[in-house]
């Protein structure tokens, strides 16, 4: 069942007990109301009667010093026809509580006969045929007898009172049922709008359009319900693009690596199968062999590199205290001396917390593309500065220049802006991606500016260790501010 029609059914049937005990009690009580004072009014008729006997017994001739039982019938006659036109009833009995007197339609029935006492006055409601009656029965003594006088009050109106309050009630309740049915229909449909809403966003993301969003037409918890929703399903979507990308990248990662892979195979299988088959002279034999070292060496340094990435992937850091004099001093080694790139140094003394294997790494992975993309005699240079958020790195050259497109491709693993330059320098377009996850690992990443002809700057910041700095936590995912 709809959950609209369970609000609605809910509310009818509450409605309809609210209205049937309410209205029940209502009519009862204008019922017991009524009785009441009809009880009271049957009592002050008994009493006037009793009184207007005892007036009348009082009244006969002194000779009867008793009271005859013909008296009484007489006393009692007249009473009843005072009464005429009022529907007086009564009955007399005397003292063996024998009727003497009973008032044409007066009930049989003796049982309130029997039970009245001295002093008290006793009730009972009597329904002998469609009507009625409160029936009063009281002791009188007159002339030193004691008799008994009963009257019957008819009280038929008040039932049939109740009778058509119940049938107005139940009139009424129905016409409320059916009219607040409408309204609550309304109402309901109106009130679970939000949950349709919401329904129909889950079936069209079940269906895979995770950039649907359910409207949120309230701003009560139902609202705040939507607001939640979408706001998940905005995390889904962008966790599932992430996911999305990460297969596109390792099913572009093994295209590629079995791309570099076939090429120099390829060419090493030809020229072994050259060597083997035919006789050649000495330099082409040589050449051959030479081919098949090179691109062996070229395809072990690949591998090399691959297990250095799949290695850092899945490293821990074991990070130490250093200086940066100690990665500045190990580059001035590697490359102060050589004549075919001047390299110049900028930097200040200041401390860095990382594995220093992997910072001389990257290091010289950016100082060795700097060599490959810069003409001979033109300057790099490398930076080295203490920033708020952490220690700086700069490497700059002024080579080919990469475009905003190669940019922001080129930490990809295998991705190589010139392949031909790239293989002829032995690279395979895996040392940028190396430095990418190194720099991952120490919770920072490569910002790189570049200017295709004029040349590149590749820089990144080791943040702070965190209890040594309370901002340095912070900064491990902020970005280089400024690369100068
Ligand atoms: P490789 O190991 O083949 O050099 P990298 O991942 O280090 O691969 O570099 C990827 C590509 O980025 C290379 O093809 C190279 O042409 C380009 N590149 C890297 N550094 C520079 C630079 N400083 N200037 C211009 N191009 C660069």
């Amino acid at each position: 069942m709809k959950f609209s029609y369970k609000i609605l059914l809910s509310c009818i049937i509450t409605m309809a007990a609210a209205l049937g005990i309410g209205g029940y009690f209502f009519v009862n009580n204008v019922f017991e109301a009524s009785m009441e004072r009809e009880m009271g009014q049957a009592a002050d008729e008994n009493n006037i009667l009793q009184f207007a006997f005892e007036t009348a017994a009082l009244n006969i001739p002194a000779k009867y010093d008793l009271l005859q039982n013909s008296a009484v019938k007489e006393i009692g006659a007249n009473l009843e026809k005072r009464g005429e036109g009022t529907g007086r009833l009564l009955r007399l009995s005397d003292e063996n509580r024998e009727v003497l007197y009973a008032s044409e339609g007066f009930v049989e029935d003796t049982q309130l006969l029997a039970s009245i006492e001295k002093q008290t006055r006793a009730y009972q409601v009597i329904h002998p045929d469609d009507h009625y009656y409160i029936q009063t029965g009281a002791e009188i003594t007159a002339l030193d007898r004691t008799l008994y006088l009963e009257t019957m009050r008819d009280v038929t109106a008040v039932y049939e009172e109740r009778t058509r309050g119940f049938s107005v009630y139940r009139n009424l309740t129905l016409l409320i049922l059916v009219v607040s049915s409408v309204i609550m229909f309304f109402i309901s449909t109106w009130l679970t709008r939000p949950i349709r809403l919401l329904t129909k966003a889950t079936k069209k993301m079940t269906d895979g359009d995770y950039s649907y969003r359910a409207e949120q037409v309230s701003t009560d918890e139902m609202g705040q319900l939507t607001h939640d929703f979408n706001h998940m399903a905005g995390v889904l979507e962008e966790n599932i693009h992430e996911l999305e990308a990460e297969v596109q990248a390792r099913e572009d990662f093994i295209a590629a690596f079995s791309h570099e892979l076939k090429t120099p195979l390829t060419a090493v299988i030809g020229y072994a199968d050259l060597l083997r088959s035919r006789k050649l002279d000495e330099e082409k034999h040589f050449l051959s062999a030479n081919y098949i070292y090179t691109e062996g060496k070229r395809l072990e340094a690949m591998s090399l590199r691959l297990l250095d990435i799949i290695v850092t992937k899945r490293g821990v850091l074991e990070p130490q205290e250093m200086d940066a004099e100690v990665l500045f001093a190990y580059l001035k080694d590697m490359y102060g001396e050589q004549q075919k790139h001047p390299f110049t140094f900028r930097y200040e003394s200041g401390r860095i917390y990382g594995e220093v294997d992997l910072l001389k790494s990257i290091l010289l992975n950016l100082a060795d593309n700097a060599c490959k993309a810069s003409e001979e005699g033109k300057t790099i240079e490398v930076l080295g500065e203490k920033r708020r958020e952490g220690y700086f790195f700069a490497v700059k050259d002024e080579g080919v220049g990469i475009s905003e497109e190669d940019c922001r491709r080129i930490t990809e693993a295998f991705y190589m802006v010139d392949k031909s330059r790239s293989r002829s320098h032995n690279g395979a377009g895996l040392g940028l991606a190396l430095c990418s996850e190194i720099l991952k690992l120490h919770g920072s990443r490569l910002e790189i500016r570049s200017t295709l002809g004029k040349g590149s700057t590749f820089a990144f910041v080791i943040p702070y260790p965190a209890e040594a700095d309370g901002g340095a936590a912070e900064s491990h995912v902020r970005q280089t501010e400024d690369i100068r």
